[in-house]
Formats: C-alpha cells, structure tokens, sequence
C-alpha cells in the first residue's frame, strides 16, 4: 500500500549514456533526480538537445540499447524500483501504471488496425477484458475524449483522421488502463495553435477523471504556464532549474530560463529576439569542463569554466545549478 507522503514517481541520480563511435560518450542524461507528486502536473523543460525525452524514455525504459544504457540510477514508480524489472514486468508497467503521449500520434498508432481495434487489444492485454466489452469500452472512451460519432471512429483507420483526431485517440489509449502517470512528450507540437489548445485541455480533463499525474515533455514554456504545477529546466543532461510555474514565470533565476522567458514572443510587442539565447545546446559528447551554458551565458565569470556548478536550494521550492546564486546560502541539493 502505498504512503501517503510517498511520491508517485521518484527519479535519483540518474543517468544515460549513449556509447558512439571513437569511444566517444554521450551523456545525455546525467545525474538526474526529481519527484512527482501523486494528483501533480510536472513539466520537464529544454530545448531540443537538453535530455528531456531521453529522461522520459528512460523512465519507460524505452532507450534504444545499443547504443543507449542507463548506467547509473534510480527510478520509482510507487516505491516499485523500475530499473531492475525484468523486460516483461515492465511492460506489464507500461501497460497497466503508465500511460504515453507522443509527439507523433503516426509513430505509435498502428496504420493497418482501426483505432477501435488498438484500443480493445490494450484493454483485452492489461485489463483482461473479453472482446465485446473491450470495444464498448473503446467506445466510451473515444466519447470521453470528445468523438461525437465514437460508433463510427472505432472502425475508422488512423489515416482517416486529423492530426488533432489522432491525438485525441491515442490519449485515449494511453488513458484506457486507468494509469497512475501519464507521460506526454511534445503532445501538441505538431498540432495547429488551435488544435493545441484544445489537446492541453483533454489532458487537464482525463487527468482529473482519471486521478492521474502528468510529466509533461516540451519546448514550450507557453505549454507549461497552461497546464503544469512544477517545472524541472534541463540543459545539457542535467537540471538547472527547479520551480513551481509561478515561481518560475515571475522569478526565474538561471540565466538560461531567464533566456527561455525572453525568447517567447509576446503579442503586445515589436517581437524582436534579441534577449534570446545566442548559441545551441554542445553536443551530449562535447560538453565545456565547467559550467555547460557557460560558452552561451552573458554572465559567465571565471569560476564557471572551471568547474560544473551542484544545484542548489535558494529558496523553498526553488533550486537553481548557477555561481550566481552561491553567494545566497543555497544548501547543496541530492
Ligand atoms: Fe552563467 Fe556561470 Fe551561472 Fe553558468 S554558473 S549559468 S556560466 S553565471
């Protein structure tokens, strides 16, 4: 039975390295650790290149191995260590605890089977339930997520579809084995802006039907100001901001969010870029010996290339990885 103050999701240290060519190391993901509270919307934030999806894939142990491994770490899942499942159980996991999101509703949904045809095979493997209940579940379900002609949607293919439409399927899928954590990585990226806001709007509404938690994966700091409680800001592999979105919108600490913040066009503006950040993401092999947003960061002393800055707590609820802020007492964090 799970505790109460327990965290439904609890990732410590870890990390994922991405084994290339000319013995060169990749570490994508390095020493990672957050929770995610039970009822709670967590928004991991970057820009492409930052380790947010391979946080999200490692957490599904979805790495491709090789080359990928998660050499280091820890990952709970209601007290239940996930790392050290076997492949089987976890897919059990997978299929039963935590339900996924993709970008690309395309990639995941099966081209050759209608929508009601996925839906009935998930909930017949999880749930155990017999064919005829399995589809009219499935047509509860499209209802739910907003199909008017749901009888209909069950025998159509997902190519019958609009991108918006398939979102919405494969939201139903992923809710359809009731998860405690709902992972959705970049879920409305590839959506027109007003396709977008309604998909944000679906995943608050099941969330809350379904008394699910949602780690939610995007560039998007727009996305994250709708819809999350708490925000991790990763860069090169690692956190470098952790906040609530009040805090974080109203007083963000790291240079690099501060740059995020900057570089979303405001409506009541000229919109001119000028405050947003210069420079990309190194590569996961090559990153600086210091301070990895050193070579991008306008206040960069000399302290930052010598050494990477720990993340710190600076005030309650709110660590920054960042020289800047050393000075104000921040106690070490992990
Ligand atoms: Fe910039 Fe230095 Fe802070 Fe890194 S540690 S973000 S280089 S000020």
């Amino acid at each position: 039975m799970q505790n109460q103050n327990q965290p439904l999701l609890e990732v410590k240290g870890l990390k994922t390295y991405f084994y290339m060519e000319q013995d060169r190391v990749a570490k994508a993901v390095d020493d990672v650790s957050f929770t995610l509270k039970k009822g709670e919307t967590l928004a991991l934030v970057g820009e492409s290149g930052s380790g947010k999806s391979i946080t999200s894939l490692s957490i599904m142990r979805l790495i491709p191995s090789p080359p990928g491994k998660i050499v280091e770490g820890s990952v709970k899942l209601e007290g239940k260590e996930l790392l050290t499942l076997s492949d089987r159980d976890m897919r059990r996991v997978r299929g039963n605890d935590i339900g996924m999101i993709f970008q690309e509703p395309m990639t995941s949904l099966n081209p050759v089977y209608t929508i009601g045809n996925q839906i009935a095979e998930t909930l017949m493997k999880h749930k155990k339930m017999r064919k005829k209940e399995a589809y009219k579940r499935a047509v509860d379900l499209l209802k739910l997520v907003g199909f008017a002609r749901a009888e209909e949607i069950v025998n159509e293919y997902p190519h019958q579809l609009s991108g918006g439409m398939r979102q919405r399927a494969m939201i139903a899928i992923a809710m359809s084995c009731d998860p405690k954590l709902l992972i959705a990585d970049e879920p409305t990226t590839a959506l027109d802006v007003t396709i977008q806001a309604q998909i944000l709007d679906l995943m608050v509404e099941m969330k809350q039907k379904f008394d699910s938690s949602v780690l939610l994966i995007t560039h998007d700091l727009g996305v994250v100001a709708e819809v999350a409680d708490r925000v991790l800001v990763m860069y090169g592999g690692q956190i470098v901001e952790e906040a609530t979105v009040y805090e974080l919108f109203t007083n963000p600490k790291h240079p690099y969010t501060v740059g995020l913040l900057n570089s979303i066009p405001s409506l009541d503006e000229e919109v001119d870029r000028l405050d947003s950040i210069p420079g990309t993401v190194p590569p996961a092999h090559r990153f600086p010996h210091g301070c990895r947003f050193a070579p991008r960061c306008k206040h960069a002393m000399p302290e930052c290339l010598e050494e990477n800055p720990e993340l710190r707590e600076t005030d309650a609820h709110h660590k920054v990885r960042c020289y800047l802020y050393e000075e104000q007492g921040g106690e070490k964090v992990g």
